[in-house]
Parts: C-alpha cells; sequence; structure tokens
C-alpha cells in the first residue's frame, strides 16, 4: 500500500471518529437534547422520571458490556451505527418516542413499532456473488414498479419509519428511479442504499445525495483484489467497491463497509486487515455478517462454528473499545447482540421486504408473509416476531 497515501487518510479518519473526552462531551450534550426534547411533549415531572429510567433502560439492549467507545461524525452528523438515525435531526428522536410511548401504555402498531425497514430494490444485477441472498431471484423480471415503491414507501413514512435502506439485486441499476423515490418523499426518513459499488459514479452519488440519500454501505468481502473478486465472480468489482467508496467518502456519505464473514476469512489476522484496509478507504462503519444457508448459500454448511465466532466476538469488542484502536471505524456486529440479547429484527424493530414486496424476518430468514402494500400486514408482523430468528445460538 502508498504509505503516504495511507498517512493523509489516516489523518482524515481521526476528524471523524469520536473518541475519549470529546466523545462524552458530544454523549452529554445528546442526553440533554433528548431531555429537552422529551420534557416539551410531557410536562409531568412522574413521567419524565419514568422516561428517563426508560430510555437509561434501552442503552443496555442497544450496547455492549463495553459501552458506547466511539461515535462517526459526517456531514454535520453523529452516529453510533449507521443503521440509526445520526444527532442532530429530528428524525433521531423517532425510535426513541416509539419506545417511550410503548413504556407510557401508548397504542403503538407493529408497523409503526419498526425502526428500520430494509427494501429489495431490483431484482436486477450485474454480479451473481458467492453468498448471495437473492440468488434465485437474480434478472428475473422485476415485478414492484416505481409507483409501487412510491406507494411502499407513503406506508412506511405513514408509520414513522426513519430509516430506509434500498437493496436488491442492485439498486444503482435504477438511478433514475431512486432518484425520483427519493424526491417524493423528502426529508421523512433517512435512506441508505446497498450496493456492490456498481455504477457508483461521483455524478450519480451526488444526484441521489441531493435527493436525499444519507449513506451507503458497500458490500465488500476481502482485503484483496482477487478474493474479492473471486467471492463476487467479477473482475472488476473490487475496482467498483474502491471507486464508490472514494466518492461517497468525497460527497460526506455515510460510509460503511459490509463483509460477509465467511469460515476462510475469519481469522484475526484477516479481520484487523480488514478494518485497516476499510480505515484506508475512508469507511466511518464495518458490518460484519455471518454467512447464512439462505440464497446461492441454501443447504450448504457455511455457519461459523464455535471458534471463529469467538474469534469475531474479540475482534468486535476490541475494535470499538481498545485505546489502541480509537482512531478505526466503528464495528457493526449485528449477531453478537442477537445471540446474547435476542434478535432485533424479525418484525421486532425491523423488517425486510422482498423483490416482490412481501415481508420477512430479515433477507436471511425467509419466512414470507404478506405483501407491504395489503392491509394485514399488522397479523402478518405479529407473526414475525412469534417466528423468531434461526441463528444457530452455539455458546
Ligand atoms: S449479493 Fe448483491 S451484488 Fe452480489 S449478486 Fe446479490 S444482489 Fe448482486
Amino acid at each position: 500500500m502508498n504509505n503516504s497515501k495511507s498517512t493523509m487518510q489516516t489523518e482524515k479518519r481521526t476528524e471523524t471518529i469520536k473518541v475519549g473526552f470529546t466523545k462524552n462531551w458530544i454523549l452529554l450534550r445528546m442526553w440533554i437534547s433528548i431531555g429537552i426534547h422529551f420534557m416539551k411533549r410531557y410536562k409531568n415531572p412522574f413521567l419524565l422520571g419514568k422516561i428517563r429510567k426508560h430510555i437509561l433502560s434501552l442503552k443496555q439492549v442497544y450496547t455492549t458490556e463495553t459501552g458506547i467507545g466511539k461515535l462517526a461524525y459526517v456531514n454535520g452528523k453523529y452516529y453510533f451505527n449507521s443503521n440509526m438515525n445520526g444527532w442532530p435531526s429530528p428524525l433521531f428522536y423517532r425510535p426513541l418516542e416509539v419506545e417511550v410511548s410503548k413504556a407510557l401504555n401508548g397504542s403503538i402498531s407493529n408497523l409503526e413499532n419498526l425502526k428500520l425497514v430494509q427494501i429489495a430494490f431490483t431484482k436486477k444485477c450485474p454480479l451473481n456473488c458467492e453468498h448471495c441472498y437473492e440468488g434465485h431471484e437474480l434478472n428475473k423480471k422485476d415485478t414492484l414498479s416505481l409507483d409501487d415503491h412510491k406507494q411502499i414507501l407513503q406506508k412506511l413514512h405513514a408509520a414513522g419509519i426513519s430509516v430506509i435502506q434500498y437493496g436488491g439485486g442492485e439498486p444503482m441499476t435504477h438511478v433514475d428511479d431512486l432518484v425520483e423515490l427519493f424526491e417524493s418523499a423528502p426529508g421523512k426518513s433517512d435512506f441508505y442504499i446497498y450496493t456492490s459499488g456498481f455504477n457508483c459514479s461521483r455524478k450519480n452519488l451526488e444526484r441521489l445525495k441531493n435527493a436525499g440519500l444519507t449513506g451507503i454501505s458497500i458490500g465488500i468481502d476481502h482485503y484483496l483484489a482477487e478474493k474479492h473478486n473471486a467471492f463476487r465472480r467479477n473482475d472488476k468489482a473490487f475496482q467498483w467497491a474502491l471507486d464508490a467508496a472514494k466518492n461517497a467518502r468525497d460527497l460526506n456519505l455515510v460510509l460503511t463497509f459490509t463483509i460477509c464473514a465467511t469460515k476462510e476469512f475469519c481469522s484475526e489476522e484477516n479481520l484487523w486487515n480488514y478494518l485497516n484496509f476499510a480505515n484506508e478507504q475512508g469507511a466511518s462503519f464495518v458490518q460484519v455478517l455471518e454467512p447464512r444457508a439462505a440464497g446461492n448459500y441454501e443447504y450448504q454448511d457455511v455457519y461459523l462454528n464455535l471458534e471463529q465466532l469467538t474469534t469475531l466476538e474479540t475482534f468486535f469488542l476490541q475494535a470499538n473499545a481498545d485505546a489502541s484502536k480509537k482512531h478505526l471505524p466503528i464495528v457493526l456486529y449485528t449477531g453478537y447482540h442477537q445471540r446474547k440479547k435476542g434478535c432485533l429484527g424479525a418484525g421486532n424493530g425491523y423488517l425486510y421486504i422482498d423483490t416482490d414486496g412481501y415481508i420477512s424476518s430479515c433477507p436471511f430468514c425467509r419466512n414470507m408473509k404478506t405483501h407491504i402494500l395489503d392491509k394485514n400486514h399488522e397479523t402478518a408482523i405479529h407473526e414475525l416476531k412469534i417466528d423468531g430468528c434461526d441463528l444457530p445460538i452455539l455458546n
């Protein structure tokens, strides 16, 4: 790697990841703003005490035993996680309002209870990656039109859902449609795109940002070009991903690298090399997904064993808490929370809408229920909660 280039980019990262006193000062201001927000809504001191207690209890659910070690600062906002809204922003308070309303026995529907929805925007994709969870659907005729997507978005926004992520297929095969979709509902949620990096030119990302895009998550599965390209079955995939990262970083979009940490990949050396690589490319977050026997991996023995999971968990905790790692991107690892605290997806706070518009617990637990535009979505989400998650619990 080019040393002078790495040094320059590392300096840039230090400004973006907030730790130590600076991070604590930001958190203090954030908690004060949350207090003011709820004081304006609920004047009763007894209720405010109850709200404070409840919000503090949520920290146990959403953070690890090492607490909040880092914040990412992007485009004027601070982020714990690229699956949540940044602060300051009116959208930041929405998930807290839902939790507070539930704690005060308010009436919240199953749809309103969701904090995040991921939508497969299209079946089109120029790749056919080893792990693709939509592998069986790729490049069939799309069944959802742009108008359908607008209706879905209206329904999600009417329920107040504040983070919406578009994946696929490859959503960047439909840039014009995404721009029109985002422009149809300005400011009502944070939009993210899950992409391989395909078609993420500066011009395309800039158009999307102007239409309301908050960030992109790039699927990049190795820090070595030849390994990533083999996994993605395309010789250009690594360069697409790097170019997309540079353009997103230059445009001040929240940048996440998402990796499928396979059995072969899951060593201490690879994980740290990957995190350093993500840092050099300017990512604020690294999201680690475990391989699951779905899509192209259906019926395959891809699940990590106990030793590999332990390696992953140790990496996750150290990366976010060790002083020597403070300049590195924030690591997100949902599998850790799922095993320790239960699944936060599966209709509890999140759901997945597939390429035909049907809802499932997540892209991997494909317990397909009703169409999102059907009226009986409440019963369907309730069923998702009962189904739970099929992630193997090994410890
Ligand atoms: S994982 Fe994403 S990029 Fe790869 S084939 Fe599937 S939809 Fe396309």
